[in-house]
């Protein structure tokens, strides 16, 4: 699997690429801030880009999807509760909900529905090697819940859900806030406060 992790902008935004080395088809995850940079890197792995997949609404994980769309011919995808967020910032051309998925040569892509930072937050499941949490799970910590939209409670249940998933993934965030720009869920699970907390109460009183 060809794998490329891109930090863009000035928020520290990462866009991924992932693609399959066989059939060279690949699909990119939030595109933001730099298209050239972003179609400079399709273009090096010679990908086929068919999908556009938007972990959640907000401006720095999408602002550069109509372009990369143009270029590429790809599809914009999102969760059925992004689109209205939208706001024709972007057009997606497919509504997705918990569990669509799509293989990669013989590789399984699966998109789980993780609300709380945003209504249409998704994380994705790639290759069983990696976890593509958008602004759901950081290293060390966990996407806002008090923007508009957003539900601590929501949040609490799928970080709770993503904890339930197997250590050796690669949890792929969707900013470059932690000390590293990558961990192990095992790692995330022994580490960050947000993951360890054991109630509701006491997920909302970290700092
Ligand atoms: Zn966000
Ligand atoms: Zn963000």
């Amino acid at each position: 699997m060809i794998f490329e992790q891109l930090s863009l902008g000035n928020m520290q935004n990462f866009c991924y690429l992932f693609a399959d080395e066989t059939g060279r088809e690949g699909f990119i995850i939030d595109p933001a801030f730099d298209h050239n940079k972003i179609l400079a890197t399709i273009k090096k792995h010679k990908v086929n880009l068919t999908r556009i997949i938007l972990t959640h609404h907000h401006f720095d994980h999408i602002n550069a999807a109509s372009q990369v769309k143009a270029q590429t011919g790809a599809e914009i995808i999102c969760h059925r509760d992004t689109a209205p967020l939208l706001h024709g910032a972007t057009t997606p051309d497919r509504l997705i909900d918990e569990g669509y998925s799509f293989t990669l040569g013989d590789r399984k892509v699966i998109c789980l529905h993780t609300p709380g930072h945003a209504p249409g937050s998704i994380c994705l499941l790639v290759a069983d090697k990696w976890l593509v949490t958008g602004d759901t799970l950081f290293i060390n910590d966990c996407g806002r819940a008090d923007l508009p939209g957003s539900d601590p409670k929501q949040l609490f249940a799928s970080l709770q859900r993503l904890k339930s998933l197997p250590d050796h993934l690669i949890v792929c965030t969707g900013h470059n806030y932690g000390p590293l720009p990558t961990r192990t869920l095992g790692e995330e699970k022994r580490l960050n406060p947000a993951l360890n907390a054991k109630s509701f109460e006491e997920f909302c009183s970290l700092p």
